[in-house]
């Protein structure tokens, strides 16, 4: 049994359980009392105690807190709709989350002050895995997906570099990885969904059929429905992972090398971060050949023309789930430690490849290695020409680069954390002014307006689909959107 599911049960056995909701008072209500709405019945439970709704108050960032009125544990789907429902007709607010308390958010995102967060971990079943796809509630990490796709060699085409991220948690807000290059991100790599809109309605939605649910829920930050089960790709992948590391002192040179190979295709997997190296920085290309034993990779045809500096190469060869699971050693590291508890101010961009170079140094150039506190810089394109997905807001360039501030705040004080989120804001406005866009995950305090100067030229879209899906705005306040 997981810890998780320990952690669980004894949130339940000591949870205090609503029956009914009184409107008057605009409190939940353990018995049903004059005046107050009776819940609608459910599988699962809405748990009111004190310690679930202050594990549902908190992220992976640890920066914004807001405790909700209560926690839906849902035993089914129809108790999200009734739950959705309900929350509509009283006036209350609802998002979907990852876990009490294990929410990838960095900003509050899955929070909801006066309202209700749904641990969408509670319905993590794989309902169906054949040859092309698997069908999975929405609460499903993609690492428990992997783990049963493998044994018949498939795998889902594009994964994050964290696999411990649910599936609706991804596919609300894009799904991006090293080999997006090949086959765009996860939002354009699912195939169905059931999504519980706004209006308390569950709807099946794809490419074929309520495309316009379809394309605004996929990179739709939870706006207008509640994705409960998807349709998720899978591929032949081979057993084995051969992986390069080498460094480069030119940064020209570096981006040049990653746009040749996302263009000819001869690695599976292209990524690059931006490393410290003797007392500077360096930037260290990340490319990954699968393949089967008896036909491993030929490096020196895989690895020609490359320009990284002589003497730097690294090659490792590993199981195809062991590089999929790679950061796990190190998470577990970053655990002992405690400093995978500490805030963390992230950044993540969508820069155009024609000004990389000059806003990546002219970022880098602000940016200490103290700004950082050891997290990682992330840094390797992509090809506009495989997204699909209306929402998910990027340059407008041939290539497109993921450049990634991945801080930790080091220390954990609140001056540190607000000096680096204004730090953010100020990259984010020099971002815009050079066209790039934010991959909306982050720590950045964001307007209205800015959030439509972001969907431009798509807002109207957007503020559509809010009016159709959800008109009373029920649905994901974290984000601040609306
Ligand atoms: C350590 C770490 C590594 C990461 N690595 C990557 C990476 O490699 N690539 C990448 O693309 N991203 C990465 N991310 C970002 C991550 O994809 C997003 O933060 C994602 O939204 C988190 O998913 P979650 O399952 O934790 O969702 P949550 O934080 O629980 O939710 C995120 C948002 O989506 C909404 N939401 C959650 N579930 C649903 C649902 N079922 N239906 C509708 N809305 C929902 C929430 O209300 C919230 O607004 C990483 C984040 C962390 C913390």
């Amino acid at each position: 049994m997981s810890s998780r599911t320990v952690s669980r049960r004894t949130l339940l056995q000591g949870a205090l359980v609503a029956v009914a909701f009184n409107p008057t008072s605009r409190s939940w209500a353990s018995t049903l009392e004059a005046g107050a709405v009776p819940l609608p019945p459910l599988d699962g439970e809405l748990l009111l105690d004190e310690a679930s709704r202050t594990a549902a108050s908190d992220d992976f960032g640890h920066i914004r807190h807001h405790t909700p009125w209560a926690v839906l544990v849902p035993g089914s789907v129809k108790d999200i709709v009734a739950m959705v429902r309900f929350a509509r007709r009283q006036g209350l607010k609802i998002a979907a989350a990852r876990g009490l308390g294990e929410s990838h958010s960095t900003f509050g995102q899955s929070q909801v002050p006066a309202g209700i967060v749904i641990d969408m971990s509670a319905l993590a079943t794989i309902h169906e895995l054949d040859a092309d796809s698997a069908w999975v509630d929405a609460g499903v990490r993609w690492h428990e997906l992997l783990q049963a796709s493998l044994p018949s060699g498939k795998s889902p085409p594009v994964l994050t570099d964290y696999i411990e991220l649910s599936i609706g948690g991804t596919l609300s807000a894009g799904g991006i990885g090293g080999q997006a290059f090949r086959w765009g991100l996860q939002v354009d790599n699912v195939l169905e969904m059931d999504v519980v809109t706004g209006r308390g309605e569950l709807v099946r939605c794809s490419r074929w059929r309520e495309r316009p649910l379809f394309d605004a829920v996929r990179s739709g930050l939870g706006q207008f429905g509640i994705i409960v089960r998807a349709r998720v790709r899978l591929v032949d992948v081979q057993p084995r992972a051969r992986t390069y590391l080498a460094l480069y002192d030119d940064l020209h040179r570096f981006l040049e090398d990653q746009r040749r190979l996302i263009e000819d295709g001869r690695f599976d997997y292209v990524e690059g971060s931006v490393v410290s190296s003797n007392g500077g920085r360096a930037y260290q290309l990340e490319v990954v050949k699968y393949f089967t034993p008896g036909s491993e990779p030929q490096d020196s045809r895989l690895l020609a023309g490359l320009r990284f500096q002589p003497g730097t190469l690294q090659v490792t060869d590993g199981s195809y789930f062991d590089f999929a699971n790679r950061l796990a050693p190190l998470i577990e590291l970053l655990k002992q430690l405690g400093v995978w508890g500490f805030p963390h101010p992230w950044l993540d961009m969508f820069v155009p490849a024609r000004c990389a170079e000059d806003f990546v140094q002219e970022v880098l150039s602000q940016t200490t290695d103290a700004d950082m506190g050891q997290g990682p810089i992330l840094l390797y394109p992509f090809r506009a020409s495989a997204l699909t997905t209306p929402f998910l807001r990027t340059p407008n360039d041939r290539h497109v680069f993921l450049f990634s501030l991945l801080r930790t705040a080091i220390p954990p004080t609140p001056e540190n954390v607000a000096s680096l989120v204004q730090k953010n804001r100020a990259i984010v406005d020099r971002l815009t002014a050079v066209g790039g866009k934010i991959y909306p995950v982050d720590a950045v305090p964001l307007s209205p307006a800015d959030w439509r100067r972001h969907f431009h030229p798509h807002w109207e879209r957007f503020a559509h689909a809010k009016r159709r899906y959800d008109p009373d705005h029920v649905l994901t306040p974290g984000q601040g959107i609306f």
